[in-house]
């Protein structure tokens, strides 16, 4: 399909796939007017052949929402280091990529429109702010099968020099810990990853054992209510380090422990409020006030990626709608 980018309409699709399935939203005018999911094959042919049938899936239903509309740029996300030029992705393991991979510049020539590739964690900091309306610096914080942030500040996404930057999940947390597969010792994403909750709690019927554990301790099981606060608090060490690294207004716990919802929320913030309790300094920054959940249906990834594609697409100009412009850095790589 060939994109008007002189349409009325903006019409945008993001694309988060993931290791087992792709998150497709079909944006008109910065509103979800779409989404499906669609089973992911793996490797750099399957991926750029799933995310081909995404968006023509979901272009496919656009006609009969905005006749005469068609889709202008695509956003995708992706689990994987993001390096310059073509939107080249490396190090996706959980996609089957291991080699860098020009996965933008293939799928702009499949799509024939611009396509924005994007980390994962990165368009779910930009979906975060905006489906939730929030200004100010913010870090997506994915719980999950591991523990890292997307950093939004100053309105731009914060990548680092090597890429590294949010990844608190490798900050030593227990000396004496276990270890690693990044090799280190007792790392924090030991202890406040659903991977984590897995292994201390596992859930005897099919349930996720977060949500388990979660209502385990709310009916008074003082193992799981150990288990619970052991792990709310190496989270609160992730919250903290955070913030006091980048002094973020907002923390949004994302990631599949976060669909517990409210208890998980409770469980942080009162961890938090223990530190707050037992230091004036902590106590002035209000840690606790500043962590919120991510909207439940897990479609901030998909928005974000859509909203990384306008930025990428008219890049220096800023997507108007979105949490503020992202900068031309290397790793967002827009190729038409
Ligand atoms: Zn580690």
């Amino acid at each position: 399909m060939r994109g008007d980018v002189a349409s009325a309409r903006e019409v945008v699709v993001g694309l988060d796939i993931g290791g087992t399935k792709v998150h497709g939203v079909l944006l008109v005018d910065g509103a979800v007017v779409a989404e499906d999911r669609f089973a992911v094959r793996h490797g750099a042919d399957g991926v750029v052949a799933t995310a081909t049938l995404a968006v023509d899936a979901l272009a496919g239903r656009l006609a009969a929402l905005v006749p005469g509309a068609e889709v202008g740029a695509v956003g995708v996300g992706v689990p994987g280091l993001v390096l310059p030029g073509a939107g080249t992705v490396a190090h996706a393991v959980n996609l089957g990529i291991v080699e860098p991979e020009p996965l933008g510049a293939r799928l702009a020539g499949a799509l024939g429109v611009p396509v924005t590739v994007e980390n994962d964690l990165n368009v779910a900091a930009l979906g975060a702010a905006h489906v939730l309306g929030l200004e100010g610096d913010l870090a997506f914080l994915a719980l999950g099968t591991g523990v890292a942030a997307g950093l939004l500040l100053d309105g731009r996404l914060r990548r680092g020099h090597r890429g590294a930057a949010g990844e608190v999940g490798h900050v030593p947390y227990a000396a004496d810990g276990p270890r690693c597969a990044c090799g280190q010792v007792g790392c924090l994403e030991l202890y406040a990853s659903g991977s984590a909750i897995d292994a201390a709690w596992p859930s005897p019927d099919g349930v996720p054992a977060p949500a388990h554990l979660f209502r385990a301790a709310a009916a008074g099981d003082v193992d799981a209510v150990r288990v619970r606060d052991r792990f709310a608090d190496a989270v609160a060490t992730a919250v903290q380090t955070l913030t006091l690294t980048v002094d973020v207004e907002h923390v949004v716990l994302g990631g599949g422990v976060s669909e517990v919802g409210e208890p998980l929320l409770v469980a942080v913030r009162r961890a938090l409020g223990r530190r707050e309790a037992a230091s004036s300094f902590l106590a002035t920054l209000g840690l606790a006030d500043r962590v919120r959940l991510a909207p439940p249906g897990a479609r901030v990834a998909p928005v974000g990626a859509a909203l990384a594609a306008l930025v990428g697409r008219d890049a220096g100009r800023g997507p108007g709608h979105a949490a503020g412009p992202l900068p031309a850095r290397p790793t967002t790589a827009t190729v038409a």
